[in-house]
């Protein structure tokens, strides 16, 4: 099962992603999170990709089409994925397409924008394992401290409010359009996201298993 989770940036998608992928048995593939590792690490896709990043612009496809074309090549995700954050263009499901890759369904996750912009001040991301939490929805067990591998829990450049709204300005632009390419194939289902998490995952996979 190829899936693609696709929504405006806090709507829920990497969330949703860490659910599912549990209950479905395969990898959760966020190119957000291995773009902050690589910059982290100092990698030259880690160099390329931080000034955009941390202006909440999107990082080339190039650059972001070859992490994302390693990884669904690793041995964990031979029965399917979860892909979190790609395609963000039309050019990359482009290359998705070229690459072979069949999608069985691409999740919408549908919030409105005020909503948004409440929930990404109150987010906060684990450094260690890139796992997401939020101060009020869903806060981690110990302050300041990821459940699940224990590393420091910290807000990202790109949530500071200036940013989220260029954010979401990207998102219309350029990713939105995706809800056509992948609705003419016949594969879009969407999902309104509820205030609680349980909801929203509930819904999910209603929409990926009907
Ligand atoms: P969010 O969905 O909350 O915006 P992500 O963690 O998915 O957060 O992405 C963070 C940043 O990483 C994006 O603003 C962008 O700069 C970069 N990025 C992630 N995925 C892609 C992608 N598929 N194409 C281009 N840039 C990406
Ligand atoms: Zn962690």
């Amino acid at each position: 099962m190829n899936l693609i989770f696709l929504g405006a940036p806090g709507a829920g998608k990497g969330t949703q992603a860490e659910i599912v992928c549990e209950k479905l048995g395969i990898p959760a593939i966020s190119t957000g999170n291995m773009l902050r590792e690589a910059v982290k690490n100092g990698t030259p896709a880690g160099l390329a990709a931080k000034e955009r990043m941390d202006k909440g612009d999107l990082v080339p496809d190039e650059i972001v089409i070859g992490i994302l074309k390693d990884r669904i090549a690793m041995d964990d995700a031979k029965n399917g994925f979860i892909l979190d954050g790609f395609p963000r263009t039309v050019a990359q499901a482009e290359a998705l397409d070229a690459m072979g890759v069949q999608i069985d369904k691409v999740i919408e996750i549908y919030v409105p924008d005020e909503a948004i912009c409440a929930r990404l001040s109150g987010r906060r991301v684990c450094e260690g394992c890139g796992n997401s939490y939020h101060v009020d929805f869903k806060p981690t067990k110990v302050d300041g401290v990821c459940d699940a591998c224990g590393a420091k829990v910290v807000q990202r450049v790109d949530d500071k409010p200036e940013t989220v709204l260029s954010r979401l300005a990207t998102y219309q632009e350029k990713t939105a359009p995706l809800k056509d390419y992948y609705s003419a194939k016949g594969k879009l289902k969407t999902v309104v996201g509820q205030d609680e998490i349980s909801d929203t995952a509930k819904l999910t996979l209603e929409a990926i298993e009907g």
